[in-house]
């Protein structure tokens, strides 16, 4: 009696069958840490990860296994993604930057099966092969092993087909503190989460698009690219080297469009720009998330002609959380004014919500100064750690706690003000770490700054801040109070101003402040004698 629509699984394959029958000639270039270039294309990506699908299966990999990955951004990789996902198994992305510790945790926590590794991880693998007890199989991504594995089969393979609240992938998040908590994303989640990704108020993508993601494969589902690249069809450029001098000749080589990465990615391309006088000539959009992007940053940017997406996320959300694009009044803007809306992380696209809440649970007001914690929820959203016993993450409203503090502007831009355990707790007021940073590296000379809060006895917490000098720069503390006063209010002004060589990062490039604090946390009450600055 009723019409209908027709059952549909969202199913990752049906990405790469997309790809590969519509964009089928649309090519995908790697360069090698060898120093080598090679060219395929999205109909190369579909044969060889369904030869890989094969090879996995007469491995003994079953519906379900974790397949994981120790590798930098290649073509290779790409077929990894495509052909565990497609014969029913989980890609697992490691992480080759953490410590020997907690990747002999993980791969264990996820049982994973098997092992493809790029060659410059062997020493990872030759140290850490007795202690991961589930591995089976190890292939390394090279011509001998891996392609000689996938070249012994003929590539007629169906993908496995299945409901599409099915897994697909698993991530683990970096953890700075305690062991890292894996997320499982599934089918459905992966593919709607693409779908919202190549909209113009995301990282608007079409087949006309080149794309060099520098965030790489083993970072938050390397920002689900791999999957919207494949629905948009576009040109992928990937590095599996990160410097400057490689990514900027690619860039210009293969006419690259959108890129995305961390901060810490556009502070080593400006000192090459610098240097050389060279810069990313077709650049349009650059998305920068991970953490906040510096206003330096991203003025230095936009005066290149370039638009810039702040975006926020985290492993738990897919990752996209918000991201930023230019709003209806954009044009009546002054530059200012657009720089300033750019420093904050943009707004939710359609699926997620996102709300603030104080220590009382009480949802506050989108008035752009109520700060409280970020929850979030969405069909992209965790909702339990993968084979984790505390059970769901979420409340009972299904709102994920972040961890992350943050404000809601009445037009819907989210900015964050800090992550809750880095907020300084001033006199019972919060001082944001974040900004004090941002406001530091604006400063003429500093290269990097940390922001804590350190012991005292009267403020509770008062602020200390770490700064590494720019090379070859005498900039001094009072060169860099000076310049924050114009940017912060007096009583957020740090207590003391540290020089340090260089500062400790987590495996994702973020600062690792829990070390920090670990180090500062007494040294005020060791060496302050001096009243703090008035609260004001
Ligand atoms: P991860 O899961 O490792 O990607 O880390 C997620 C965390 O990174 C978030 O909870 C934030 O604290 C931080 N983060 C990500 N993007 C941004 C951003 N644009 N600005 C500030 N913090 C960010």
């Amino acid at each position: 009696m009723f019409g209908g629509m027709q059952d549909y699984e969202l199913r990752v394959p049906r990405l790469i069958d997309h790809a590969e029958r519509e964009h089928g000639g649309r090519e995908i270039v790697s360069y090698w840490a060898d120093g080598t270039t090679t060219r395929t294309s999205w109909a190369g990506i579909a044969r060889d990860a369904r030869k890989l699908a094969q090879a996995l299966e007469k491995l003994r990999v079953k519906r379900g296994d974790r397949v994981a990955t120790l590798a930098m951004n290649h073509s290779r990789h790409l077929v990894a993604w495509y052909g565990a996902i497609g014969m029913g198994g989980v890609i697992h992305t490691i992480n080759p930057r953490l410590f020997d510790e907690q990747l002999v945790y993980i791969a264990n926590h996820a049982e994973d099966k098997v092992l493809l590794y790029d060659k410059v991880f062997q020493p990872i693998v030759d140290r850490l092969r007795t202690q991961w007890t589930s591995i089976e199989h190890y292939v390394c991504f090279d011509d001998r092993q891996f392609e000689e594995m996938i070249a012994r089969e003929d590539g007629n393979y169906a993908w496995v087909e299945g409901p599409e609240r099915e897994p697909c992938m698993l991530c683990y998040t970096s953890g700075t503190t305690g062991n890292p908590k894996g997320v499982l994303y599934e089918h459905r989640s992966s593919v709607i989460h693409a779908l919202t990704e190549i909209s113009p108020a995301c990282f608007d993508l079409s087949t006309s698009s080149v794309a060099l993601p520098i965030v790489p494969m083993f970072h938050a589902a390397a920002w689900g690219l791999p999957f919207a690249s494949a629905i948009a069809g576009l040109k992928l450029v990937y590095s599996a080297v990160n410097d400057p001098t490689v990514l900027c000749t690619l860039m210009n080589e293969e006419k690259v469009t959108h890129s995305a990465g961390v901060p810490t990615v556009w502070l080593a391309m400006f000192q090459y720009m610098d240097a050389t006088g060279k810069k990313p000539e077709h650049l349009k959009i650059v998305t920068i998330g991970g953490s906040a992007a510096p206003r330096a940053m991203i003025e230095r940017l936009m005066r290149m002609g370039i638009r810039v997406g702040h975006a926020w996320g985290m492993t738990e959300t897919s990752p996209i959380g918000t991201i930023g694009s230019p709003p209806a009044h954009w044009d009546e803007l002054d530059f200012d004014a657009q720089v300033d809306l750019v420093c904050k992380q943009g707004r939710v696209p359609f699926g997620v919500e996102l709300r603030v809440v104080n220590d009382d649970d009480e949802v506050q007001p989108r008035d752009g100064v109520s700060s409280g914690r970020l929850q979030i929820r969405g069909p992209w959203v965790i909702k339990r750690y993968f084979q984790d016993a505390a059970g769901d993450c979420i409340d009972r409203d299904a709102w994920f706690d972040t961890g992350d503090v943050a404000v809601l502007h009445p037009c819907g831009t989210m900015q964050i003000t800090d992550r809750s355990k880095d907020v300084i707790k001033s006199g019972g007021e919060w001082i944001s770490s974040v900004e004090l940073e941002n406001a530091a590296v604006g400063c003429a000379g500093v290269a990097e700054a940390a922001a804590i809060g350190v012991r005292h006895p009267k403020w509770d917490e008062r602020p200390l801040l770490l700064v590494v000098r720019k090379e070859g720069s005498e900039v001094t503390a009072d060169d860099i109070q000076t310049h924050l006063a114009n940017h912060v209010a007096k009583w957020w002004l740090p207590d003391e101003i540290l020089f340090v060589e260089s500062l400790p990062h987590t495996a994702t490039g973020k600062l690792l402040k829990t070390a920090l604090r670990e180090q500062y946390r007494d040294h005020q009450l060791a060496t302050a004698t001096a009243p703090p600055l008035a609260q004001a």
